[in-house]
């Protein structure tokens, strides 16, 4: 790496695309940008990968978008559940909602660590071409004529940079990617002062097991009798004087028997974390050539195990743009669309996270909200609203097709045959290009789409008999949202043709 210069705008590109940050995101995109063809370098200040897993659940929306890339099983060190007849999961604790229903392809949630996918994506997104650079700081990142250069700073101090076309901040909630562009963070401060840490249970069947919520708060313990049992405490009396003093453990032996009300014997802790329900979101995703993703775009506490999953769609939806601007096809605004369609998303989890919030607070005015809340739950059509706004089987996108209905949903992944034989939806969108299938009656569809053939794939195919095909040809993004359905007999405004080239630029 070339050692920092005076004249940095004099340097060359050493790459298209930097990383700032190897977390799940950034490693992510790092595949995303690998499986296009671009060659990104991500920069990890850790020397080595942590191994901590704040995150362990990944909802429908984002297992299904893995499996159109061939992750869904990879990411799960367990073996691999099949569909469920009942989910159980919680809004606010409240253990009411059935999420079997959100997703009709495979598992509904995953059990998959976040250190764990984080490894997995790192090594395909190496195997595809990446390179990650650890132990390397990035204390700054300056936009200078059609490049950005990211100062990096090793662990022994030395300094460096890297110059880039294009550099995305997946560094997390104290981004300095973030801080560096300039972008504000701004949302609702902390009311909720929360710990969580790694302990042995000295008398594991005494401990408070599961979600309990007290007069003074609530304990969350996911109990191993026989190794550390990760334990979390809620203390709504206020936020923490001072957010970065480092945790002791006496002080979450302390907060855990405060809330319970009685002794929870423990020792040997580990993994001590400090966090709040501050809700703040990035006010815009992009500045210039810096973009934004994951945790370093929003934050917010974490109820309902949505965090990491927003932000791993997050890395989805801008990879492939992104790599269409590196690679020269994108079209005009098509970059722009990430945060177009990505900050809604973030910012209704924030709304429905400070909603959770609200309603676990403890004390008896909330207990009669959260009854009358838990019995609505039971309602089959707010049990789907809610479980589709968890899930992120709600999502849809604006793509600007006003009398298609299928446009921006996110193609279902059924089964066909092909001149190949039988695959699958997902399994032809494993490749991350965009995709026109189409049946032997919409021929006529994939001939106007020849002239894109260099970037987009077209395939006939025959649904197997158990999958219904939603249209006879459909336009789908190499995230698997619809853009196009053939509308049958009728013509549809804008066409197949103007709707390719919105999206993936003129022919070629
Ligand atoms: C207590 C807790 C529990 C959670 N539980 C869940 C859950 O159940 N489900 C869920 O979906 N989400 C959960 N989350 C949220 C989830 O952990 C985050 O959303 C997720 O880690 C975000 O991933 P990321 O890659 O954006 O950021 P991070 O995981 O924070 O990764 C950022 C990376 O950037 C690196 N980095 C930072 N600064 C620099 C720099 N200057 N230079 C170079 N590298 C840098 C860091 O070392 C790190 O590797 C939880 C969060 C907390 C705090």
């Amino acid at each position: 790496m070339k050692q920092r210069s005076s004249h940095p705008s004099d340097e060359a590109v050493t790459c298209e695309v930097v990383i700032v940050g190897g977390g799940p995101v950034g490693m992510l995109l790092a595949h995303e940008l690998a499986l296009q063809g671009v060659r990104p370098l991500v920069v990890e200040k850790l020397p080595v990968p942590s191994g901590v897993s704040k995150a362990g659940t990944l909802h429908a929306r984002t297992v299904e978008s893995l499996h159109r890339r061939g992750l869904r099983e990879a990411v799960q060190p367990r073996p691999v559940r099949g569909r469920q007849t009942s989910v159980p999961f919680h809004f606010a604790g409240m253990f009411d909602l059935d999420l079997a229903e959100v997703s009709s392809e495979g598992p509904v949630i995953v059990g998959s660590p976040q250190a764990y996918a984080e490894r997995v994506f790192a090594e395909r997104a190496e195997a595809l071409g990446a390179r990650i650079l650890r132990g390397q700081e990035c204390t700054g990142v300056h936009e200078e004529e059609g490049r950005v250069r990211v100062d990096l700073q090793g662990a022994d101090g030395t300094r460096h940079h890297v110059t880039a076309r294009w550099v995305v901040g997946c560094d997390g909630v104290r981004s300095v990617v973030r801080r560096a562009a300039g972008i504000p963070f701004t949302g609702t401060p902390a009311t909720v002062s929360a710990l969580m840490g790694e302990v042995r249970l000295l008398d594991p069947w005494s401990a408070p097991a599961g979600w309990q919520r007290t007069p003074r708060g609530w304990t969350l313990v996911w109990l191993n009798p026989v190794g550390h049992s990760r334990v979390c405490t809620y203390d709504f009396r206020g936020p923490v004087q001072d957010r970065h003093a480092p945790v002791t453990f006496e002080e979450l032996r302390e907060e855990t028997e405060r809330i319970a009300g009685r002794p929870v014997p423990m020792a040997d802790a580990r993994d001590l974390t400090r966090f709040s329900d501050a809700a703040l979101q990035a006010e815009s995703y992009r500045q210039g050539r810096v973009l934004l993703a994951g945790d370093a775009a929003h934050a917010h506490f974490p109820m309902g195990g949505q965090g990491l999953n927003t932000g791993l769609q997050d890395a989805i939806n801008l990879g492939w743009k992104l790599a269409a601007e590196v690679k020269g096809w994108a079209p005009p605004g098509l970059l722009d669309t990430y945060a177009a369609e990505r900050r809604p998303v973030a910012a209704r989890v924030l709304y429905n996270v400070r909603a959770q919030v609200a309603l676990m607070h403890p004390g008896v005015l909330t207990d009669s909200l959260r009854e009358l809340f838990r019995e609505t739950m039971h309602l089959p059509q707010v049990n789907r609203f809610l479980t589709g706004m968890l899930s992120g089987t709600d999502i849809s996108y604006d793509v600007r097709v006003p009398d298609d209905a299928l446009a921006g949903t996110f193609a279902p992944d059924i089964r066909v045959k092909t001149a190949q034989g039988s695959t699958s939806l997902a399994a032809l969108l494993s490749d991350g290009r965009p995709l026109l299938i189409h049946t032997v009656q919409a021929a006529g569809q994939a001939d106007l789409l020849a002239p894109w053939s260099d970037r987009l794939s077209i395939v006939e195919v025959v649904p197997e008999p158990s999958s219904a095909m939603q249209a006879p040809a459909l336009l789908i993004r190499p995230d698997g949202y619809i853009l196009w359905s053939s509308p049958g007999r009728r013509a549809r405004t804008p066409g197949l043709v103007e709707v390719a080239t919105e999206w993936f630029g003129g022919p070629a």
